[in-house]
């Protein structure tokens, strides 16, 4: 169980919730629209929700199940015509607007009580959804419902899916030992003004623009001042001296693992 404070400020704060009709969303309770629910299977479960978010919420699902959140049968649902609780004010639920994931440790009451993981309220939430576990009053933690209009969904789609599926990180580098001494020759040459035998290519000189990054970033980390252009050898020197390392200037192994290992390249394969 996590406290309240776990699940961070409400993104959808002042929200208007009660609304569904004014949305675009047509009648709800007591004059449902039931011939416009689809059933959705997900996550070991089956709701019936709004055609329009059939796949958003099957893809909700699917990102819960991914973030180790077990949905439980019986105790998940979606469509039903009805007020909501104690009230005259259709729910959303009438709609097929909203969804109760795993309502007994997700009771509605007068505290606060949900084992649903962090992530999993964030996902939702940020996909259209608000949280009945935000509510002041009677936290109603395994309510999910829809905020959006019909025109709202395509784009929250597409974040439920992103979310399913993430691009792939951008790639760095390996750490290219060679490499880094290739530009140290090339440097101790131009300072002993003697004409470099070698040169980058293109893409070397792309990778060592990272490894200076890499020197900035860590040296910055340690409060020393450097000239950004100063040469990849005095950078290497700096670095060494404000990681303790012998202050040669040579990109050895041992200063490649430490800038390896503090700036999280990969080891080259
Ligand atoms: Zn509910």
């Amino acid at each position: 169980m996590a406290a309240r404070s776990a699940y961070g400020a409400n993104p959808h704060a002042g929200a208007s919730r009660n609304n569904a009709q004014a949305r675009g969303w047509g009648p709800g309770w007591p004059n449902a629209q039931e011939s416009k629910m689809a059933t959705v299977a997900a996550a070991g479960v089956k709701v019936r929700v709004r055609r329009e978010i059939a796949a958003l919420v099957q893809t909700l699902l699917q990102v819960t199940e991914k973030l180790g959140y077990d949905v439980k049968v019986g105790q998940t649902w979606g469509f039903a015509n009805r007020p909501i609780r104690g009230t005259k004010t259709p729910s959303n639920h009438s709609w097929g607007l909203a969804v109760d994931i795993n309502s007994l440790s997700n009771p509605m009451g007068s505290t606060f009580k949900t084992d649903l993981p962090p992530r999993v309220v964030s996902a939702w939430e940020s996909c259209g959804f608000y949280w009945g576990g935000r509510y002041e009053n009677r936290p109603d933690a395994m309510h999910f419902e829809y905020i959006g209009r019909p025109a709202d969904v395509a784009a929250h789609l597409a974040k439920a899916k992103a979310l399913l599926n993430p691009a792939p990180a951008a790639v760095a580098p390996p750490l290219d030992l060679s490499l880094l001494m290739k530009q140290w020759r090339i440097d101790k040459a131009a300072r002993a003004g003697q004409k470099p035998t070698e040169s980058l290519s293109a893409s070397e000189a792309h990778w060592v623009s990272w490894y200076r990054r890499s020197y900035g970033i860590l040296l910055t980390r340690k409060g020393v001042k450097y000239d950004g252009r100063e040469t990849f050898l005095s950078l290497t020197q700096r670095f060494q001296k404000a990681y303790g390392l012998v202050a040669d200037g040579i990109p050895g192994p041992k200063t490649a693992d430490m800038l390896r290992r503090l700036a999280g390249y990969r080891v080259q394969a």
